[in-house]
């Protein structure tokens, strides 16, 4: 079966359309072992119109085919069928020397939990020359991960990464998200021949979304930002990029959200009658004390943003981080 095929073009709203790496079983693709698929409702769902898919099924593109007999990890890292007859080890790292240079644009990967290929974290691991018959099937330990998702990570420590067991965890799915369309922002902009302004201009855009993140990031980045012009490009995009990842790679508390909240409603405040004043600032804390979604002083913020005209705050991509129809924000 075919992967969802996306719409040609931008994706609506004006956001960037992320490249995104999967595990091709969660597309509903029969790559298994057992033949069958792992189709994830809200990949193929609601996110399937906004991103364009890299599906990737390692154990596939190794010349396994489908059904296929099952694999696992021994502790001293290798791939090997369940009775070690067959070592994979030499293949899957073979297949990563030649498909991450095809990453190295994607924008996220969202990997298949429990796989030894796919897994990100928590696999078992068994001992080497011990088939599960001779140790009743016990692993050694569980902290085993896939070795395809391995190699990619190590390869690519700044990716946006995700299992789809934790994509169902309303806070990790939005954060997740999150972090993949700042990346697409941020791969466009270094996509093209940009001037410093243009990186002043998407730093400042970013301000309040890194403030939630991790506030002390926000100046620190502004010192690289500050090279540009003097640093050779290629330098400075590579210190920002870094930068940048490791800020949005903190997942956002609710006090930080909160504080967020506040610096966008400080310099609004003084177009706002008392009224608006009071309503806006009776949602922020309605929120902080976990009655009320984000969506909720999110979509206040917006409206009197844009309804007073005030570029810089309206132009925030805190406001709008992804396209809005995911929803995510009704549900943290
Ligand atoms: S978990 Fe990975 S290796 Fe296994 S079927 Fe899915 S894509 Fe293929």
């Amino acid at each position: 079966m075919t992967p969802p095929k996306p719409p040609p073009g931008p994706a609506p709203g004006g956001h960037p359309r992320p490249r995104l790496a999967v595990s091709s079983c969660l597309l509903g693709e029969p790559v298994r072992y057992n033949g069958g698929h792992s189709r994830d409702r809200f990949l193929t769902g609601p996110l399937a119109g906004h991103v364009d898919w890299v599906p990737v099924c390692p154990e596939i593109e190794i010349g396994l085919g489908a059904p296929r007999p099952t694999l696992h990890l021994l502790s001293d890292g290798r791939i090997v069928s369940k009775d070690e007859t067959s070592d994979h080890t030499g293949a899957m790292a073979a297949l990563a020397d030649d498909r991450i240079p095809d990453l190295a644009d994607i924008d996220g990967y969202v990997f298949k939990s429990k796989s030894p290929s796919c897994g990100l974290s928590s696999l078992p691991r068994y001992a080497s020359g011990q088939p599960e018959e001779r140790t009743d099937g016990q692993p050694v330990d569980r902290r085993g991960r896939g070795v395809f998702a391995a190699l990619v990570t190590d390869a690519l420590p700044h990716l946006p990464t995700e299992e789809d067991g934790r994509l169902r965890d309303p806070v990790l799915r939005e954060h997740f998200i999150e972090r993949i369309y700042a990346h697409a922002r941020l791969r466009e902009l270094f996509a093209r021949d940009w001037r410093p302004r243009a990186l002043v201009a998407f730093h400042s855009r970013h301000k309040l979304q890194i403030l939630a993140h991790e506030p002390s990031a926000y100046r620190e980045m502004g010192r690289i930002v500050a090279r540009a012009g003097t640093w050779p490009r290629e330098d400075l995009e590579t210190e920002y990029r870094g930068a940048f990842s490791e800020a949005f790679a903190v997942r956002p508390k609710r006090g930080r959200h909160a504080n967020a909240l506040l610096h966008l409603f400080s310099p609004l405040s003084q177009h706002l009658d008392p009224t608006r004043r009071h309503d806006v600032l009776a949602a922020i804390e309605s929120y902080q004390r976990g009655e009320a979604p984000l969506s909720v002083p999110i979509a206040l913020l917006r409206h009197h943003a844009e309804g007073e005209h005030l570029a810089y705050l309206a132009q925030q991509t805190y406001l709008d981080p992804y396209p809005a129809d995911l929803l995510l924000r009704h549900h943290i």
